[in-house]
């Protein structure tokens, strides 16, 4: 059985309630003034008090415990159309209330389901009408008295206000969702670093960046060595806790501009932004040491150990990816020669010579 806290529409239920307290009591001002002046029988006074005061209450807990509050909330919404219809009639179509009756239904319907609960009000407007007319005769009643004016004043300036507001509060909770849904799509969901396609994303910017600018970056692909036999070991949970703590011990080490992603298994990737080749390898290095001297008391035979690629972004790089292809094969070589250890792209193999004459 579905359970009603969660069933479809209850925000909606939820949204509409002060609304139609505000709107339905005060609204019930401008009646009480427009039919004050003809005779109407007493259970008519009953109705209008029950409209005005109770059924909001009622609409609310009838919604909020239907199996489909937003269906429930729907047929309120149409029924609330009918009693304004069937207000106006009574008020023998007197100008300034029926209007403002009426314009501020359509404000609501619209507000609540558009154009089609618009149409859909219009007709159960029309059908209360009628049914007022059958009960109380068809008149029109061209003259308002002040007392009549006066009464309309609240719902015409506190009516708006109140759908205005919930209105504004809808907008700033989905803006709010949507930052959210943003900030999720982009973020890889173990490691809570950047997913692969919003790291390349940076990266195709700090590519751009570094070319027009030609300021220093490099980038850092990294690699656990042998993880598919932690796992098979120590099992996917140790794998992924493996997974998190590196992810930790990026975010830990790394500079407020520096961007981490998880490439994807076991591999991560970094942008190093304003940073020399030699700077980039001394932090990895720093890095592949923390994580080799590793501990865990309940998994004493657990090591850990990284290689590590990296590739300056340098001139005649043609694109992004050649960039990234720098790092891949600094990896490869690194993967090959032995593991745990920080390699750089070959093309770099001079630049570093000189800085080190050694
Ligand atoms: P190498 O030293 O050559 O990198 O060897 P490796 O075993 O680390 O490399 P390989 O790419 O063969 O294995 C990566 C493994 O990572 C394979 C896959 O089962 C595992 N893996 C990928 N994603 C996850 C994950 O989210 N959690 C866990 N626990 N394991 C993962
Ligand atoms: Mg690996």
């Amino acid at each position: 059985m579905m359970d009603n806290r969660s069933g479809k529409g209850l925000s909606f239920v939820r949204r509409i309630y002060p609304p139609r307290i505000i709107g339905l009591g005060i609204g019930m001002l401008s009646v009480m003034a427009g039919i004050s002046t003809l005779a109407m029988p007493e259970w008519v006074w009953g109705l209008l008090l029950f409209n005005g005061l109770i059924w909001p209450h009622l609409a609310f807990q009838l919604a909020r415990c239907a199996s489909v509050p937003y269906n429930a909330e729907y047929r309120n919404l149409l029924l609330d159309s009918l009693m304004g219809g069937f207000w106006t009639a009574a008020l023998q179509f007197n100008p300034l209330p029926s209007v403002t009756i009426l314009a501020m239904m359509a404000m609501n319907n619209f507000a609540a389901g558009g154009q089609r609960l618009f149409f859909k009000g219009l007709l159960a407007q029309g059908l209360g009408a009628g049914l007022s007319m059958a009960l109380f005769g068809a008149h029109l009643q061209l003259q308002a008295t002040p007392l009549q004016v006066y009464a309309c004043l609240p719902m015409l300036t506190l009516y708006p206000m109140a759908v205005g507001w919930v209105c504004y509060t809808l907008a700033m909770k989905l803006a709010e969702h949507k930052r959210r849904l943003s900030a999720l799509s982009r973020t890889d969901s173990l490691t809570g670093l950047l997913n692969h396609g919003s790291w390349k994303d940076m990266l195709q910017l700090k590519f751009q960046i570094c070319q027009q600018q030609h300021c220093e970056a490099v980038i850092a692909i990294i690699d656990i060595d042998h993880f598919k036999s932690i796992n098979d070991t120590y099992g996917h949970v140790v794998g992924d806790c493996v997974l998190s703590q590196l992810s930790s011990e990026l975010k830990r080490s790394l500079r407020e501009d520096d961007l981490a992603g998880r490439y994807g298994g076991d591999e991560f990737c970094l942008i190093l932004p304003n940073t020399s080749l030699e700077k980039a390898k001394a932090a990895m290095e720093r890095l592949r040491e923390r994580v080799g001297s590793y501990r865990n008391p309940q998994l004493p035979e657990l090591r850990i150990s990284l290689s590590i690629g990296l590739a300056r972004c340098r001139e005649g790089l043609g694109d992004a990816e050649a960039w990234l292809n720098e790092a891949d094969r600094a990896l490869y070589t690194a993967k090959k020669s032995g593991r745990n250890q920080v390699n750089f792209a070959q093309s770099e193999l001079s630049t570093l010579n000189l800085a080190y004459p050694d």
